[in-house]
């Protein structure tokens, strides 16, 4: 194994402590700390003459201590005057230990690095890094930018310094194999792997910072490159292995799905049937279908996914329909049961909360055959699990699943064959981003709503003007509607998130005494959240407080109002999400988003797009532009890519030579390809565990 591969730990002086904290930035192998890249650098290439700082900025300074004194001015603080002939200015430091008190004695000379300003008494720098030096020793200085990393608690910035050292020396004792093909160029730049590697942890002084700071810098580009081809390699070459086995043919009995179609209460809109027929007509053959179906929130997925269903269960096979809540799942099944009873197919449930004896007998109907339908969240997946016939994997909103949660049901197939797999996600996914993140899958797209609907108004008003928006819930209460009030998420932090919705509960429970509140967030018990959106969902509670938990899911038509607030710290694809739970009835529907004065122009023109466009492909369209594919894709689906470097919407324009680069790699002969592939996966997603996972 090469020493770059090697866990961090057999770097000497890194024990389990230090191997954790680097565990949190993602770092696990040596090599990672090289694709640990600098957020910024600092200039200590040169020495700045006192008399020509310029305020605010951070500068080297070579001078003599005139003074040191420690004072009590309201705190305990050391200060040190010194000078260089050109400038006096005063060091100042409220932690110091002795043996610093004495090193920075009158007469001395030293060497300090710190951001110049002008303090209360004059020029000065506080907590300044310094190093005692002799007067006409010129200070030893780097000749490179100095890189400043990312960090984490108790992980000091000298420390990660000293270990991508490391990892560097390693670098150079043995240069890592250019896996791209020959010939490969990111706008002119031929640096190999290695050299712009070292080029980003100790840039020249000339290096042009914005480029950097941009992440458009040639050599940022081509670790970018290189890991959107490992991606995309790695996907392509699974859906090849994929190819290679076989799925059961569902090409059986119609009848079931006629009959089903024909119950509906509805007729099918024309999207919805061809993305069907492209489903059928994919599952009619022995290669493994691997489909995404896109769209909007309301398109009307559910009713494909139960055709889909219907096919495989009416060919003998069973199908397998996963969410990522519970919540979900749980909506879900109440619609295939409402469908599937009258039809004599038998829905098994599946969930991780469910009691022993629920659970013993749904695997029971799972492993005999008598359950053709089965739905669930993730529970789906563990060993327990035993089909005795899976010929149709269905993921729900696959953005909150990764790639290889997708693959380990489809490991659920019999010994000779896998069953086929269609994922469905409402977030739109703009179609160059969609063919690098999803790879390995083929897209179909409902591109219309059912009609009927009337698009959800949108208005955008700063939250002083709250009391209006609470009379306009209570004016849509007195006409027998139901309103969602979101609160906004405060930095993952779960505790509160859940007192700022129960501030909002109360508030509202006070200024509105007539209607019933109901509240939901996630540190409620499963059953509790149930409860909650049970009764709202059956009109028993006028107003659903809630934290973005019902994000996805919740239908309930009679709702046609919907309250967001900090609507300009979200997503839009995740506001565009949260306002499709309303407009779902005839009634037409408005969505107040409420913000926090003032706000930036982008957060204006963002709020913009969701007042001027209800639809979801526009919107993504416009996010990409504005801010970047971890939005559009929403924070899990981009980290289910967990790139390092490369940034889908920043390096969009590379996507042609990546698709290009990936097809060269996938045409070497067999020996080779295999060869390539796995040490670009070793190379930039490692081990499985990183990849894909939630
Ligand atoms: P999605 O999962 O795509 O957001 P759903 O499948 O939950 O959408 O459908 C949203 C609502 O629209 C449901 O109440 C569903 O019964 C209804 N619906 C689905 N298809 C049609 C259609 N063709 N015509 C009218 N209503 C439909
Ligand atoms: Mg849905």
């Amino acid at each position: 194994m090469s020493r770059l591969d090697a866990p961090v730990t057999a770097l000497s002086g890194v024990g389990p402590a230090i191997a954790g904290k680097l565990e949190r930035l993602g770092v696990e192998r040596v090599a990672d700390l090289l694709f640990q890249l600098p957020i910024r650098y600092e200039d200590r290439t040169r020495v700045t003459p006192v008399g020509a700082a310029i305020a605010g900025t951070r500068c080297v300074i070579h001078a003599e201590i005139l003074l040191a004194e420690v004072v009590f001015r309201g705190r305990r603080s050391l200060l040190v005057r010194v000078g260089d002939g050109t400038g006096q200015l005063t060091l100042r430091f409220f932690h110091f230990s002795n043996a610093q008190k004495n090193m920075l004695q009158r007469g001395r000379w030293i060497v300090c690095y710190g951001e110049f300003r002008h303090g209360p008494s004059g020029p000065e720098m506080v907590h300044p890094e310094f190093r005692v030096v002799s007067e006409d020793d010129t200070p030893k200085l780097s000749d490179r930018l100095t890189p400043v990393y990312p960090t984490t608690e108790g992980l000091h910035q000298a420390r990660m310094r000293t270990l991508v050292g490391k990892a560097l020396a390693q670098l150079d004792r043995e240069p890592p194999a250019e896996l791209l093909p020959p010939g490969t160029r990111v706008a002119g730049s031929q640096t190999t792997l290695a050299e712009a590697i070292r080029f980003l942890h100790a840039p020249p002084p000339d290096v042009s910072l914005d480029a950097l700071a941009d992440g458009t810098h040639p050599c940022q580009r081509r670790l970018a490159l290189e890991e959107l081809v490992a991606h995309h390699v790695s996907l392509r070459q699974l859906r090849v292995q994929v190819r290679d086995t076989q799925a059961p043919v569902l090409a059986g009995d119609r009848s079931l799905l006629d009959a089903f179609i024909s119950r509906l209460p509805f007729e099918p809109t024309g999207a919805q049937q061809r993305v069907l027929d492209e489903i059928l007509e994919d599952t009619a053959d022995a290669e493994p279908m691997m489909r995404l179906v896109q769209g909007d929130v309301g398109a009307g997925k559910t009713v494909v996914a139960a055709g889909a269903a219907l096919a495989a269960i009416g060919a003998g096979h069973q199908c397998a329909l996963m969410a990522p809540t519970e919540l979900l799942a749980e909506q879900h099944f109440r619609s295939f049961k409402v469908w599937f009873d009258p039809l004599g197919v038998e829905v098994a449930w599946l969930t991780g909360s469910q009691r022993a004896a629920e659970r013993r007998e749904a695997l029971a109907a799972v492993a005999d055959c008598s359950a053709r339908m089965v739905v669930g969240t993730h529970a789906l997946f563990q060993e327990q699990v035993q089909f005795a016939a899976l010929g149709l994997v269905i993921i729900d909103e696959q953005h909150r699943f990764g790639v290889h949660q997708r693959l380990s049901l489809r490991d659920k197939g019999t010994a000779d064959s896998i069953p086929h797999q269609l994922v469905m996600t409402a977030t739109p996914i703009p179609r160059t981003l969609a063919m690098t993140a999803y790879a390995d899958l083929d897209t179909s797209v409902i591109d219309a709503l059912p009609p009927g609907r009337t698009p959800v108004t949108t208005v955008v008003v700063p939250e002083q003007r709250r009391d209006e928006v609470v009379q306009r819930v209570a004016a849509a209460c007195a006409e027998g509607r139901q309103a969602y009030w979101v609160c906004p998420l405060v930095e993952d932090s779960e505790v509160l998130d859940y007192q700022a919705a129960e501030t909002t509960a109360a508030m509202l429970r006070e200024q509105l005494p007539a209607n019933t509140i109901g509240l939901v967030h996630g540190r409620m018990k499963p059953r509790d959240k149930e409860r909650a959106m049970a009764a709202f969902s059956r009109g028993d509670s006028d107003v659903l407080v809630a934290t973005t938990v019902i994000e996805v899911g919740v239908d309930v038509p009679n709702a046609s109002l919907m309250i967001i607030e900090n609507a300009e710290r979200m997503g839009l694809a995740q506001l565009h999400q949260l306002r499709g739970r309303v407009g779902r009835g005839s009634a037409a529907s408005s969505c107040v988003l409420l913000y926090k004065a003032p706000l930036s122009r982008m957060a204006k023109e963002r709020l913009a797009v969701l007042r001027e466009s209800t639809d979801g492909f526009v919107i993504a369209d416009k996010d990409l532009e504005l801010r970047g594919p971890g939005e559009v894709l929403g924070t899990r689906q981009a980290g289910a890519m967990n790139l390092r470097i490369a940034d889908l919407a920043r390096d969009a324009d590379l996507l042609p030579t990546v698709h290009a680069t990936a097809q060269t790699v996938l045409d070497g002969d067999d020996a080779t390809i295999t060869r390539r592939i796995d040490a670009l996966v070793a190379r930039w997603i490692g081990s499985a565990s990183r990849y894909g996972n939630v």
